[in-house]
């Protein structure tokens, strides 16, 4: 029977960084994944890379996997594409103001010194489309960015099998063999697999990683919708990426065009990823307010995809304490493209040094059973 140290259940960007960071440190890494790498929620997403959250440790994690990203082509021979256009946070309600009054002071303190404020005249100035009518405030970080999902997980798929781990596509796994409390192998539509540890990168299906070895993980997958126009000069590649923060509407420059989405916040959980035309056109009419230019702008591709939420909107990091043998790194709640290259390398100090240079104890499991869950409020 085959046999790894570590079987990864999911090709995502999760997966793939995690088995890269494993191998780099001479692990024994199988990765399992049904479709093809890369192809799930990594493949729809938006792309944005940002330090501006409201915990400090998603602060933290946040500012470290920058720092990955900065160096992504030296440290894997693969381009990252990324683009540090910065993120533009737009404020229309006095409560955001305040509540980002404190983030900001949390930010300088933590060590993101580069954010600031920008009044709405800047703004206007850095984003020419915006309407800044109602705008009260705004925050600003220049570090940040958008950087290619595509890229990303290919350069960590390929440097990952370079260092000799075995990244399988088309393959599902459909068992988790558990004695004595802890886990002992894989089955899969290919045959089984011995393993003494396995971690669940499944995203938006991770529940259902978790009930092979009879757990709950609290991970509800969210439809969310992308459009992208066709060639857009009134937003150059240099516009920093745009959030309205009231209706969730953000856009960024996508090639010659602009990419835009917005999350449909009454839409309840479920596994569709068809695109709902209704809904997109109330994507455009919240541009068409905020940014009217777009307005005019027609829609060249549009795909909808699935996040993968926790009720905190926090990722779930590492060990199961119910099943040895179980991790996850899951739940990243609609941010995990940016987190994954950070959260791969604290799970991987984690499992070979016992600790991590930085501590991912809140984003345990365990939090649920506690109750003692920390919302993260900058969601988008
Ligand atoms: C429209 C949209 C925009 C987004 N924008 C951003 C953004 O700007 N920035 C950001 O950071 N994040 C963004 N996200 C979120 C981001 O895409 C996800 O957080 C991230 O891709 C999650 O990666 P993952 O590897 O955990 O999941 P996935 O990419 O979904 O990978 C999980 C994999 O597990 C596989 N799998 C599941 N079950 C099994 C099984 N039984 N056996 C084998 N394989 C299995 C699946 O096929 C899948 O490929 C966005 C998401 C969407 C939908």
């Amino acid at each position: 029977m085959e046999s790894a140290d570590v079987v990864i259940v999911g090709g995502g960007i999760s997966g793939c960084a995690l088995a890269y960071q494993l191998a780099k440190r001479k692990v024994d890494v199988v990765l399992l994944e049904r479709e093809t790498l890369g192809s799930q929620s990594t493949g729809k997403c938006a792309g944005g890379v940002r330090q501006q959250f409201s915990t400090e440790d998603n602060v933290r994690v946040m500012r470290l996997s920058v720092k990955l990203l900065e160096s992504f082509e030296q440290e894997t021979g693969h381009p990252a594409d990324f683009r540090q256009i910065g993120y533009l946070f737009v404020f229309t309600q006095p409560q955001q103001v305040e509540d980002f009054r404190h983030n900001m002071e949390m930010w300088h303190r933590v060590g993101l010194t580069e954010a600031r404020w920008v009044d709405a005249a800047e703004a206007a100035k850095m984003v020419p489309v915006l309407n800044v009518d109602d705008v009260l405030g705004c925050t600003f970080c220049p570090t940040d960015g958008i950087a290619s999902p595509n890229d990303v997980t290919v350069g960590y798929a390929a440097a990952a099998r370079r260092l000799g781990a075995r990244l399988k596509e088309g393959v599902e796994v459909t068992g988790i063999d558990i004695a004595s409390g802890r886990v002992q192998g894989v089955r899969t539509s290919g045959g089984d697999i011995a393993t003494r540890l396995v971690i669940n990168c499944a995203g938006p299906w991770a529940a259902s990683i978790g009930r092979m070895v009879g757990l709950e993980i609290p991970v509800l997958p969210y439809r969310r919708h992308i459009a992208v126009t066709g060639s857009f000069p009134a937003v150059p590649r240099s516009t920093p990426m745009t959030v309205d923060f009231h209706t969730s509407l953000y856009f960024h420059p996508e090639g010659d065009g602009v990419l835009m989405g917005m999350s449909d916040r009454t839409e309840p959980p479920a596994y569709v990823t068809d695109v709902n035309w209704d809904f997109l056109e109330k994507v455009f009419e919240q541009a068409a307010r905020r940014a009217p230019a777009l307005a005019s702008a027609g829609v060249k591709t549009a795909w909808a995809g699935l996040y993968e939420s926790t009720p905190d909107h926090q990722a779930i990091l590492g060990p199961i304490a119910e099943v040895e043998g179980f991790w996850c790194a899951t739940g990243f709640s609609g941010h995990g493209f940016m987190q994954a290259p950070a959260a791969s390398l604290l799970l991987t100090q984690l499992l070979l040094d016992k600790k991590s240079e930085i501590d991912i104890s809140s984003f345990a499991f365990e939090r649920f059973a506690r109750g003692s869950l920390v919302t993260e409020r900058n969601i988008i």
